[in-house]
């Protein structure tokens, strides 16, 4: 089999190999990489799937599309490094589950992506005997995802800047208590603030000799991760003597976890329809629904804040799967096959209020816990399964892409009660941190940089 070489979704870069992809993150002309060809699963291949555990998996569906780009043995022992948590499969009713993506270390599902690519790169880097600065603002979660993803790798060096003022304690402990490459900076600022001096020092030529990265959410490294946990929860929940479809719930903000989903089904995964699930910030259920696109500017602010996006990156790597072009900006200048789109995919928003009453609801009727992401994405199977009642024993899954424990405020007032802490987060209230101030300027971060990365 070939190795499949990616292609920038603006159309105006050359093409990659996975390595420069994956090293360079955001394509020369600003696109974002695609696959060129989408490598198929056999039907063989996917049957066995359902006697192997996550990593095995991991590393089958990876191997597809890294073939000839990395030895088989690294990828195994990447796979098999980077998920080794539990994937649980719920069930709640009948035939619907919930797939909980949030056992990784900072009990999120981005866990997933970002920790198979920090040792993807970091496999290249030690291969060129080069090192890589991470350099990431965060008003949170974000920063803590990719400090524990990127703890410990030899070739890559990390620095968080988070505003001091804005984050949690247990946020700030996720991020602080590593050590080792991980280096955390609080500034006596805001978020915004932060960004613009990460920024200012990506455009820095004094600064060129530090290999700076970003690391963040578009990358193609982060994609091929996302493929996964659909191929698992349908070989882990399939009935063998049947040929069965089935239908997932993916509540999104950036896309990034759809698009997974949608290479999935492109390589021969069974899916009968996707159910993208987005908060207030309904730009792309109105975009299925009237073929014309409006980024809504600012985005919302819904509880459900890791999905308060109103111009999803990833939505121009969808537009490009279904013949059209959208470009950074999302100027759609080749429009995409609607009708197929809408065969595929049910688009809906779900408000904050129906939100919280879906926490309600599954909680009293089922004794299952919902944290406000997972919620939004079980309210959406929900609606699809109303319209659909023809169809009442249909393999259905939703994913819970973080942890309850982690918006013990949301439940509380929900539920009246305190999610327990997974054991992932437990025990950081104890630990040393190790943070470092800096004035909220310029200079005082590039000293930092300077003296501490020479
Ligand atoms: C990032 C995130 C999402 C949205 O995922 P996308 O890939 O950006 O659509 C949903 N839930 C949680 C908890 C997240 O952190």
């Amino acid at each position: 089999m070939q190795s499949v070489n990616y292609y920038s979704t603006n159309l105006k870069a050359n093409e990659a190999t996975f390595k420069e992809a994956l090293l360079k993150g955001l394509a020369p002309d600003k696109g974002l990489y695609m696959p060129q060809m989408i490598p198929q699963i056999s039907k063989e291949l996917m049957d066995s799937f359902s006697e192997m555990p996550y990593y095995e998996i991991a590393y089958h569906v990876a191997n597809h599309f890294l073939r000839g780009q990395i030895p088989d043995e690294e990828l195994r022992k990447i796979t098999k490094d980077a998920y080794n948590f539990e994937v649980p499969l719920e069930n709640v009713m009948n035939r619907c589950y919930v797939m909980r993506l949030d056992h990784g270390p900072t009990a999120s599902f981005k866990d997933f992506a970002a920790r198979m690519m920090g040792r993807l790169m970091n496999y290249y880097l030690k291969l060129d005997k080069r090192k890589l600065l991470i350099l990431t603002a965060t008003s949170g979660d974000t920063g803590s995802a990719i400090a524990n993803a990127f703890y410990g790798l030899d070739n890559i060096e990390v620095v968080v800047l988070y505003p001091e003022k804005e984050v949690t304690n247990r946020q700030r402990k996720q991020m602080t208590t590593l050590g080792k490459n991980v280096k955390v900076i609080s500034l006596d600022g805001k978020f915004d603030d932060c960004q613009a001096l990460v920024k200012q020092a990506f455009s820095d030529e004094e600064l060129d000799y530090l290999n700076l990265s970003s690391a963040n959410s578009i990358n193609i490294g982060r994609l091929i991760p996302q493929i996964v946990y659909y191929f698992y929860a349908f070989a882990k929940l399939r009935n063998q003597e049947k040929d069965e479809q089935i239908v997932f719930s993916i509540p999104s903000g950036n896309f990034g976890n759809m698009m997974g989903s949608m290479l999935a089904k492109r390589m021969g995964l069974p899916i009968k329809r996707l159910i993208i699930a987005t908060n207030s910030n309904d730009e792309f259920p109105v975009l299925m629904q009237k073929e014309e696109y409006h980024k809504i500017e600012p985005s919302k602010d819904c509880i459900s804040s890791a999905m308060n996006v109103g111009h999803p990156s990833n939505l121009a790597r969808l537009i490009a799967l279904y013949g059209g072009v959208m470009n950074e900006k999302g100027n759609i200048s080749k429009h995409p096959d609607f009708e197929q789109m809408r065969r595929d995919i049910f688009a809906i928003s779900i408000s904050d209020e129906q939100t919280k009453e879906t926490i309600k609801e599954v909680y009293e009727a089922y004794n299952v816990i919902l944290e406000p992401h997972g919620a939004v994405g079980w309210a959406g199977l929900t609606k699809f399964l109303h319209n659909h009642p023809q169809a009442p024993n249909l393999l259905c899954v939703s994913l819970e892409t973080a942890h309850p424990a982690k918006f013990p405020e949301h439940i509380n007032e929900i539920l009246s009660l305190d999610p327990e802490l997974p054991p992932s987060l437990r025990g950081i209230e104890d630990k040393k941190e190790f943070i470092t101030s800096l004035d909220n300027n310029y200079d005082s971060f590039k000293a930092f940089l300077k003296k501490n990365y020479k």
